[in-house]
């Protein structure tokens, strides 16, 4: 899809319509804005056909204002410097607005992974690891990556192993990476953060009534149509709990192809049949529709794009019918498109907020690693024994026994899964009615990208200010 600036531009596009509303010192603001450090590094590898390729990869660290930074790893052919640069700085700005106490980074690796054997993929993803190490461009303390488009708990266990290896018996290595499977220092809940995030973030926007009411929509998520563009990891688990709180999925979209059915698609019914059959074509039941692009344009109350940057543009912005478009991917508007929608009433829900689920769980795995305990171990049986006793209690004066499954309900101490999904969702609700109130102060004109981009800088800038560094 064609756009006349590049990425980085675009989201740098953002900030300074965001940076107009602030009264902060102009460098300062250039300070935030601009990227501290990049590391470009070329590697060869030998290919099962014993073949030798060179491997071109990327870490950038957009801003170390806190510390460690932050960001995913992604496996793509589409990798270039200027793509690192721009999803570091909106790790940045994501950070910031969860008040997740990272700096923002990001890296790849420019290739597509299904052209690589698992052993050519493990030998790539564990240099790639050393190559940082060298650099230090990872450790719990410095840079911690962890998974993004293409990559995946198994890359992040190979990244923690090779880390471990030469990290001399740091006690804290394996918070070096997060998203790691749950047996190597993962958290549960983990893979299912970003699109349960995206779930919170849809839900609290469809609960405020003069927003729906300028959309024509009634409150809530139920009876909602929507469409989902990339059934990858976070596409597949936002379909899912918007359609556990009764949303309609009429489309899905993937790489080959976009499947159709207004009555509404099951959910996992169509991931088992991808599983199957290689493809969600083919679903019983629903109409193939002529291109995967073609999903966007479908008349719909919510449209998410969930894969990659760039898929509404000055191209197709014209055909876009969605009410709401809620942004899982990173990027997935381009500049130019979005104030396009903004002015025809659309209601965006902005990347740098609603995926910032996963970089939220990812620092509750982080914390996990650095405590060396898992959440809910000291407390889950204490706090089961005291509601437990308060519920006897509430029997004895009401002189009533509770049926033993409201009993044991009523007396459910929280797991690390509990814990973390209460984490979530209380980060998501509180940044979604912070970057409303900020639309609000700012007045008319002002989006809510803009205003969560306002909150990030506000946020980043008092971090250098508090230093006395900047004015
Ligand atoms: N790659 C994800 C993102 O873009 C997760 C980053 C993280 O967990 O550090 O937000």
């Amino acid at each position: 899809m064609s756009s006349s600036i590049s990425f980085s531009e675009q989201v740098n596009r953002n900030f300074d319509k965001a940076a107009a509303f602030t009264n902060l010192d102009r460098t300062l603001l250039s300070q935030i804005r601009g990227c501290n450090s990049i590391y470009r590094m070329s590697f060869p590898i030998k290919r099962d056909d014993k073949s030798i390729e060179v491997i071109h990869a990327w870490r950038c660290e957009h801003s170390q204002h806190k510390l460690p930074t932050k960001g995913g790893i992604r496996y793509s052919k589409s990798v270039n410097e200027d793509e690192v640069i721009a999803l570091a700085s909106l790790m940045t700005y994501k950070c910031a607005i969860v008040e997740v106490p990272f700096g923002g980074a990001k890296g790849g690796i420019k290739i597509d992974r299904h052209e690589y054997s698992d052993r050519e993929l493990e030998s790539i993803t564990r240099r790639y690891t050393f190559e940082l190490a060298k650099k230090n461009f990872i450790g719990p303390g410095v840079d911690v990556p962890a998974p993004d488009f293409g990559t995946g708990a198994r890359e992040m266990a190979w990244i923690a192993d090779t880390y471990q290896a030469i990290s001399g018996g740091n006690i804290d290595s394996l918070g070096c990476v997060t998203g790691k499977p749950v047996s190597q220092g993962g958290i549960r809940g983990r893979t299912e953060a970003t699109g349960r995030g995206v779930y919170f973030g849809i839900r609290e926007a469809c609960s405020i009534q003069e927003d729906m009411d300028k959309l024509g929509l009634s409150t809530g998520v139920e009876g909602k149509r929507v469409v989902i563009q990339g059934f990858g990891n976070v596409g597949f688990y936002a379909a899912r709990f918007l359609e556990e709180a009764g949303a309609l999925i009429i489309a899905i979209a993937e790489w080959d192809g976009a499947i159709f059915n207004p009555k509404g698609l099951p959910v996992q019914a169509v991931h088992e049949h991808r599983v199957e059959a290689g493809s969600i074509l083919g679903y019983p039941g629903a109409e193939v529709l002529a291109t995967n692009m073609a999903a966007l344009e479908l008349d719909c109350d919510i449209l998410i794009p969930a894969a990659l940057e760039n898929v509404i543009t000055d191209d197709n912005v014209a055909n876009i019918k969605a009410k709401i478009i809620a942004e899982a991917a990173n990027g997935p508007i381009a500049a130019r498109a979005s104030d396009e929608l903004t002015k025809r009433g659309v209601l965006i829900l902005p990347d740098a907020y609603l995926n910032a689920g996963g970089v939220t769980v990812s620092y509750f795995e982080w914390v996990k690693n650095l405590s060396h305990v898992r959440f809910g171990r000291m407390q889950k049986r204490f706090e089961e024994g005291a509601y437990r006793r308060i519920v006897s209690a509430i029997e004895n004066v009401t002189q009533r026994q509770f049926p033993e499954e409201e009993r044991e309900a009523l007396s459910r101490g929280a797991s690390e899964e509990d814990l973390v999904n209460s984490g979530l969702e209380e980060t998501m609700v509180l940044a979604y009615h912070q970057i409303w109130e900020i639309r609000k102060r700012l007045g008319k004109g002002a989006d809510l990208r803009t205003a969560a981009f306002v909150d990030a800088i506000e946020k980043v800038a008092v971090c250098y200010q508090e230093l006395g560094i900047f004015p």
